[in-house]
Order: structure tokens, then C-alpha cells, then sequence
């Protein structure tokens, strides 16, 4: 009855004492078994075994599955096109960015199962994305679409609401426990997913001159959104808030979690016009033209040292190496964006007054009323559901009493105010 005495020193595993194993580490006392505990050399080597195999199927398993859901960048452009209208520059760029970057994650995990790491020594580095254009141009659609498209959790957060430790605001720690909610707590679902930080052109380093009301330098900001952009072991709150020192945290490593960031940065044309002025034109200055479809094209000669001269730190600037200008939506796509992405705001209406058997129409006038109106308002496609829900909540709120009604009609006049909504009756 040796392995019963328990007062002798012996392995935990093998039961041996030191005068067969060796050599026996202590691991100090077990609250849960009650004693103290030794292993010896023999079964330590066995369990490092045992679990580098299990972590070589655990990285399989995820390479794999990575592998299986990238698809190819011609095929994510073809899906983000289902959704998002226009902005084709945009969608190539992400389409490729995002199908690198799980590559990437598939490739580094299947490097790491067959380490031959001396064979292969190219490093791809992470490419997070930075979108710049103006308000409701896509730039949430997009990543939001990306996230569907690909199938990984997806998180929005606003740049503004951020601050450094310390300050009242949100901790840049809370941005991840939204991708940690998103993926249901399972963190290595997280751990893949996407992140979209709207706003981050209003935390650059010059914010006296812009729009903010909080006493907080944007450099500190951007210094802890760097943190977790770079690649680091994050201790999440697991309730949100502050991180308190008593509480026990979420680890989540943000090493292989694409970021998206996006902002409409006002005034960059103009440094870039500067600095292009400069180059090309010389000491003659800036005689650039500054009308708006100039805008466009200046904004795609976007450059690194442009957004550290906007403010931007230039080691945040260093880690969102693709940068990707979105276009100001014309009139005619504008249209586009009302009729035809899948849940555009038009189908939704049709198809809401369809289960009642009634027809709905928008006039082409009626559509590119709409499109003018909401350039007008300078709010993108941003603008158009609040003009469409205008004319059609008192459609919505009589079409119900009116009986044997079949067709309902919205013309030019209808929308700008001037008419009404025309209602035709059947059998
Ligand atoms: P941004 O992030 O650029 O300010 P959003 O992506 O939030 O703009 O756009 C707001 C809304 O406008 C979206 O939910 C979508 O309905 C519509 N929208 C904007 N741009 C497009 C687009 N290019 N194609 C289709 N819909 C769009």
C-alpha cells in the first residue's frame, strides 16, 4: 500500500518517489486534493507532449476553418456589391486587405504546426484599414457588410466616446468586450473578428482646433487605441465601465482582430493639396482647383505623412497601412441606394404593403427628388431614409383603413410636399 501513504514524497502522476523518478519539483500545496504536490521530470515532459499535440489540432482546426471561410477577393467584392452601391476603389482595397489578413491568420497558424520557421522567413504583416470620406458615404456599411460576408463577430465604436485610463469616458478595453458580446463570449471567435472605430479623425492630436468638448489630448487616446491595433494580451472587464483593480478580467489577444477605422478628416484635402501643390507645381503654390470633383481625386493621392500632418501619431498612422478615400454618392447613385441594395429602404416599404396586397410605387422624379434633397443636406445616403419615412409614415398610417386598396403611388410631388400620395382601389 505505498501509493496510499500520502505523507511520502511522490509524483502525482506515476506515484514513483525520488529514488526511481528522480528528481520530483514541488508545486507547493493543492487546496483541492488537500497536499502538497510533486511531479517528476518524466511525467512533465509527457503533459508538454500531450499538450503541444493538442495545441497543434487546436491550430489545424483554425487554420483550417480560416482557410475555408476566405474567400477570394474578386467573391467578397461581388457580395459587398449586393449591399453597398458604388464605391468600387473602396471595395477592391477591403476585398484584398481582408482576404490577406485571413490568409495571414491561416498561414501563421499553419507555420507554427509545421515550425519551419527557418525556411520561411517573409513576416506579413497585419493590414488594418483606415476609410476616409464624409458622413454616409458606407464606411460602417462596408465593414459591417465585410463582417456578414466573411462570417466573424463583428463591433462598432466611436472614437469620441474613448479616453485614456484614467479619465471618465470609455477605456479602449470596452471596444473589445463589444466583439467579445458579439461573438457570444466564445473569445477565440473574437479574436478573429472585426472592429470598426468611427470617428477617429476627431482624437487627432491638434483637437483644440476641432470639435471636441473633452479636456483629453487625442494623443493619449490614440496612444491606447495603438495598444490594441498593434497586438496585445487585453484585460477586458468582463461587465464593461471601468477597470477596477479587485475585478477579474477577460483575456483577449487582439493580435489577429482586423480594425477598420473611419473618418470623414476635414481638412485633409487641404494638405494634401499643399503638399501636392508643392511638388508638382513648385514654387508657382497651390493653384490646385478646389472644386468638389477635384476633392475626389485629391483625397485618393492620400499619403502616411498627410494624416501625421493632420495630427494623427505617426506610429497609429504605421499600423492602418491601407488607406482607402470613399467617394461623395452622386444623384444617380444616390437612387441606387434607395432601390436596389438588398434591404434597401424602398423594398422594405414594398414589401411591408405587399403582405397587405398592395402595390407600391416611387416614380423615377419622386427618387431623384429624394437623391437631390439629401445632397442638399449634405448627409450622404445617411439623409434618405429620414425623406422617405416623411412621406410614407401617413401612407403607413391610412393605407391600413382603406379598403379594396390596391396601388399606391409617390411622385415627385408627393415628396417634396406640394401633393400627396395617389391611392387606387380594385374589386
Ligand atoms: P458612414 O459610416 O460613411 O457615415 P454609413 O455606412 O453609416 O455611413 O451609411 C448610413 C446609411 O446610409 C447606411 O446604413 C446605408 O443605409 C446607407 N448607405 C450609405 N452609403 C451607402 C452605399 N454606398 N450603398 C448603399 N447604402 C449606403
Amino acid at each position: 500500500m505505498i501509493k496510499n501513504d500520502l505523507t511520502k514524497k511522490r509524483c502525482l502522476i506515476c506515484g514513483r518517489d525520488e529514488s526511481k523518478a528522480g528528481y520530483l519539483i514541488d508545486l507547493d500545496y493543492n487546496e483541492t486534493i488537500q497536499r502538497k504536490v510533486y511531479l517528476c521530470s518524466d511525467c512533465i515532459n509527457h503533459c508538454k507532449d500531450y499538450l503541444d499535440s493538442y495545441q497543434e489540432l487546436f491550430e489545424k482546426d483554425l487554420s483550417e476553418k480560416t482557410l475555408k471561410s476566405t474567400r477570394k477577393p474578386e467573391e467578397i467584392k461581388a457580395e459587398l456589391d449586393k449591399y453597398v452601391i458604388g464605391q468600387d476603389d473602396a471595395k477592391i482595397a477591403l476585398s484584398v486587405a481582408v482576404y490577406n489578413h485571413y490568409k495571414r491568420i491561416a498561414g501563421l497558424a499553419g507555420k507554427k504546426r509545421k515550425k519551419d520557421k527557418k525556411e520561411d522567413t517573409v513576416e506579413i504583416q497585419k493590414s488594418n484599414i483606415l476609410l476616409l470620406g464624409p458622413t454616409g458615404v458606407g464606411k460602417t456599411l462596408l465593414a459591417q457588410s465585410l463582417a456578414k460576408i466573411i462570417n466573424v463577430p463583428f463591433a462598432i465604436a466611436d472614437a469620441t466616446t474613448l479616453t485614456e485610463a484614467g479619465y471618465v469616458g470609455e477605456d479602449v478595453e470596452n471596444i473589445l468586450l463589444k466583439l467579445i458580446q458579439a461573438a457570444d463570449f466564445d473569445i477565440e471567435r473574437a479574436e478573429l473578428g472585426i472592429i470598426y472605430i468611427d470617428e477617429i479623425d476627431k482624437i487627432s492630436r491638434k483637437s483644440e482646433s476641432r470639435s471636441i468638448t473633452r479636456d483629453v489630448s487625442g494623443e493619449g487616446v490614440q496612444q491606447s487605441l495603438l495598444k490594441i491595433l498593434e497586438g496585445t494580451v487585453a484585460n477586458v472587464p468582463p461587465q464593461g465601465g471601468r477597470k477596477h483593480p479587485m475585478q477579474e478580467y477577460i483575456q483577449i489577444d487582439t493580435t489577429n482582430i482586423l480594425f477598420i477605422c473611419g473618418g470623414a478628416f476635414d481638412g485633409l484635402s487641404e494638405i494634401i493639396q499643399k503638399r501636392v501643390g508643392q511638388s508638382v507645381i513648385g514654387f508657382e503654390g497651390n493653384i490646385i482647383n478646389r472644386d468638389d470633383n477635384n476633392k475626389d481625386s485629391i483625397e485618393s493621392k492620400v499619403e502616411s505623412r498627410d494624416l501625421v500632418k493632420f495630427g494623427v501619431i505617426p506610429e497609429l498612422v504605421g499600423r492602418l497601412p491601407v488607406i482607402v478615400p470613399l467617394r461623395n454618392l452622386d444623384e444617380a447613385a444616390l437612387v441606387r441606394v434607395l432601390v436596389e441594395p438588398k434591404n434597401s429602404i424602398i423594398k422594405q416599404y414594398t414589401e411591408l404593403l405587399k403582405l397587405d396586397g398592395v402595390e407600391l410605387v416611387f416614380t423615377q422624379d419622386a427618387l431623384s427628388y429624394v437623391a437631390k434633397k439629401a445632397i442638399e443636406e449634405r448627409t450622404g445616403a445617411r439623409g434618405l431614409r429620414s425623406i422617405i419615412e416623411k412621406v410614407m409614415i401617413p401612407v403607413m398610417f391610412k393605407s391600413p383603413s382603406l379598403e379594396n386598396l390596391k396601388k399606391i403611388t409617390i411622385d415627385e410631388k408627393a415628396v417634396s410636399g406640394e401633393g400627396e400620395a395617389k391611392f387606387e382601389f380594385g374589386e
